[in-house]
């Protein structure tokens, strides 16, 4: 079923009345700018527009409704659902103020599909199959209800549930994000997690070059790879890499190589050196790559995979640094109430079978 935009349905509506053109930017303004709740809330509108866009859109602005909602000091976790009854959740990152910046910095990390369909070994949304691909307005709106809570947003990322690039609403998505009447993001301040889709990469290098970009890699090895993320069958490493190199090369933007570390599995010293191959292999702007280390979170996988310890993830950062490679280690908050990287909505799932 095609869904119509919340966009294109309020432009026909202000069609359809002949309204003139700047109540277009007085209905986007109560939405995306003052945050409103409901349409009867868009005062600085007459009456009979506001019913119209009530009846075609439902009272709420919001096509999303919060089922679950769960705290601890760094991470906000709300559990979504669809008008179509399907789950997602999006989660709000607090970082305190650190050398580089002097106040707490709010990064939402927002899905993009409802399960994902691709089936990497260590993810809990992997293991709860694909259930639909999120509208752009299912991908804003989890924005926007944060925003309706008084939040602060900085930044949005995309690293919630499903795969981006497997979207083809993504980009519309962006569009919402970016546009100054609308949620009005710097492209700097968005940025996309994948498994390395090589088309979304370089229609994200023509469209929207400066949104940051990672590539979740988890292994150097390409046979290894394929046993833990079948996707690298379709994208093999070789040709991922070669979409970032274009994408560094013409963005001069840095790109984060993210890494989920296994204990026993991915964390060796020839992991290391092996990642460090690929990112000097990158030619002249190789200095542009940044490897983030996460450390897994057990509980999302069945017991399949362990958290190595920390004297396992010290050895692999100091091999990394030994090879020239820069790295940080994610913190590991939110994973109390399971919003750490891979746990998204698969509790919820178990809980209600
Ligand atoms: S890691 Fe990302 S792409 Fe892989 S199964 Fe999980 S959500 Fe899908």
């Amino acid at each position: 079923m095609k869904v119509i935009s919340r966009i294109k349905t309020i432009e026909n509506i202000l069609n359809k009345m002949n309204a003139p053109p700047y109540r277009k930017r007085q209905v986007y303004e109560g939405i995306y700018r003052q945050h409103l709740e409901t349409f009867s809330d868009l005062t600085s509108v007459p009456k009979d527009l506001r019913a119209a866009l009530a009846q075609k859109l439902g009272e709420r602005v919001l096509c999303l409704t919060s089922i679950c909602e769960t705290q601890d000091n760094q991470a906000d976790k709300v559990l979504f659902e669809t008008q179509d009854k399907n789950k997602i959740e999006a989660v709000l990152m607090t970082f305190k103020p650190n050398e580089e910046r002097t106040e707490d910095h709010q990064s939402l990390c927002v899905s993009s599909q409802s399960g994902c369909a691709l089936g990497c070994r260590f993810c809990a949304t992997g293991a709860v199959g694909f259930k639909k691909n999120l509208s752009a307005d299912e991908i804003t709106d989890q924005v926007l209800y944060f925003l309706q809570q008084g939040k602060v947003v900085n930044n949005v990322s995309f690293m919630g549930m499903g795969e981006p690039f497997a979207n083809p609403n993504l980009f519309d998505a962006l569009k919402i994000l970016t546009d100054k009447d609308k949620l009005g993001y710097g492209q700097r301040h968005i940025s996309i997690s994948t498994v390395g889709i090589v088309p979304g990469i370089q229609r994200l290098q023509k469209e929207f070059p400066g949104v940051s970009l990672a590539f979740s890699l988890h292994s150097p090895f390409p046979k290894q790879r394929l046993q833990l993320m079948p996707v690298t069958k379709i994208h093999p490493i070789d040709a991922v890499m070669k979409a970032l190199k274009d994408f560094v090369n013409e963005t001069n933007k840095k790109v984060f190589i993210a890494y989920v570390l296994l204990e026993n599995v991915n964390d060796s010293i020839d992991h290391a050196k092996e990642i460090a191959h690929l990112i000097k292999n990158q030619g002249d702007k190789h200095y542009l790559y940044h490897v983030n280390l996460i450390r897994f979170n057990p509980g999302s996988t069945f017991g399949l995979f362990k958290k190595p310890s920390t004297a396992r993830v010290s050895t692999f950062r100091k091999a990394l640094d030994r090879y020239g490679i820069k790295n940080t280690l994610r913190q590991g908050f939110g994973v109390k109430i399971n919003a750490a990287c891979g746990q998204l909505y698969a509790n919820y799932e178990r809980a209600v079978k």
